[in-house]
């Protein structure tokens, strides 16, 4: 994860105090968020269970100016409306099985229920606006923290149900993997679906910002700022490829080409994985093609 000063673990009305204050007062601040949305146990929804700006709260709903003015300061300060828990009318006691329901005018009540309009997502919403994306991680869940000399090292798990896998027809990738290490340490990987020379011509700063968006898109905002880009053009590697392969497809077909003729067939012998008769252009057709040379090698000195 990117190494901020503070890191504010769960995004509930706490949390997301905290690190928009934090924020504002210039603290390079992550909140680190175990679930796909923020607030915590505050969950106002419409009647789809759908987040909504006019819905239903399923978490808290009241605050009582009088007893706790923190609330009511906070909602105040945020610019919120707020309005009195409808109460009007007779309240309804059940007080047996056996009986009916009975009505009985309320008793005055001295504290004021407070509803917040829209519901107490509202507060959510209003707090989080006044952080960036990129200073909010949903999803992650930390798993533990760990003292280390010059601070603390927390360790994350994603649960946002992203693979890391993504394809685009938009591109500039086209096929996209998670590429996280056996020790942790992320990162995505992506196949380009750019030609050589359209490559060669965008320039690889653009072409690394343009992957950079793209993650962003697929992804979200988290993925906009990277620690590092790493761009490996193996079309542009002498040691790898010629000029003819700029305009080269996909993998060699299987095939049984004769890769030497001539005078040179009794002293050279090809292995590489495109001179396989299977699986070209993988792995496995380099170690298939390496057998066959030594095999053909072997042969050769044994006859001579
Ligand atoms: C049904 C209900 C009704 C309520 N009614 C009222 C009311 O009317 N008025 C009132 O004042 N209070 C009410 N409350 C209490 C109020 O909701 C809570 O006091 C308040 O929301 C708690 O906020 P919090 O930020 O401290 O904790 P939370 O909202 O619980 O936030 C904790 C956050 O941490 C995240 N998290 C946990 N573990 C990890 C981890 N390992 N890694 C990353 N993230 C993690 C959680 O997902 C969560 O988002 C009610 C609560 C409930 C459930």
């Amino acid at each position: 994860m990117n190494s901020s000063k503070v890191a504010v673990v769960g995004a509930g009305l706490a949390g997301l105090y905290t690190a928009q204050a934090l924020h504002a007062a210039g603290v390079d601040v992550l909140l680190l968020e175990g679930r796909n949305r923020l607030g915590g146990r505050i969950l106002t929804v419409d009647d789809g269970g759908t987040p909504s700006d006019d819905g239903f709260d399923l978490g808290p709903s009241w605050f009582w100016p009088e007893m706790q003015p923190t609330m009511a300061e906070l909602v105040t300060e945020l610019g919120l409306d707020s309005f009195i828990q409808h109460s009007t009318g007779d309240v309804v006691f059940e007080r047996m099985s056996r009986e009916r329901p009975q009505r009985f005018s309320p008793a005055y009540e001295n504290q004021q229920s407070m509803r917040v309009s829209g519901g107490t997502g509202a507060v959510v919403r209003a707090l989080a606006a006044r952080l960036p994306d990129e200073r909010i991680r949903l999803g992650t869940q930390v798993r533990a923290m760990a003292l280390r000399q010059h601070g603390v090292e927390l360790s994350l798990r994603g649960t946002d149900g992203l693979s890391g896998t993504a394809q685009s027809m938009v591109g500039p990738m086209v096929e996209i993997h998670d590429s996280t290490t056996k020790s942790g340490r992320a990162a995505f990987f992506g196949f380009l679906g750019v030609g050589a020379e359209q490559r060669k011509s965008v320039g690889e700063e653009a072409l690394k910002q343009a992957c950079v968006d793209q993650l962003g898109r697929l992804f979200g905002p988290a993925a906009l700022t990277p620690r590092a880009t790493l761009l490996k053009d193996w079309a542009g590697d002498p040691f790898t490829a010629t000029a003819d392969d700029r305009t080269g497809g996909d993998h060699p077909t299987p095939g049984s080409s004769r890769w030497v003729g001539g005078e040179w067939e009794r002293r050279l012998v090809m292995a590489g994985s495109e001179t396989s008769p299977s699986e070209p252009g993988y792995l496995a057709g380099a170690v298939v093609a390496a057998k066959q040379a030594v095999s053909e090698i072997l042969t050769r000195l044994e006859t001579k």
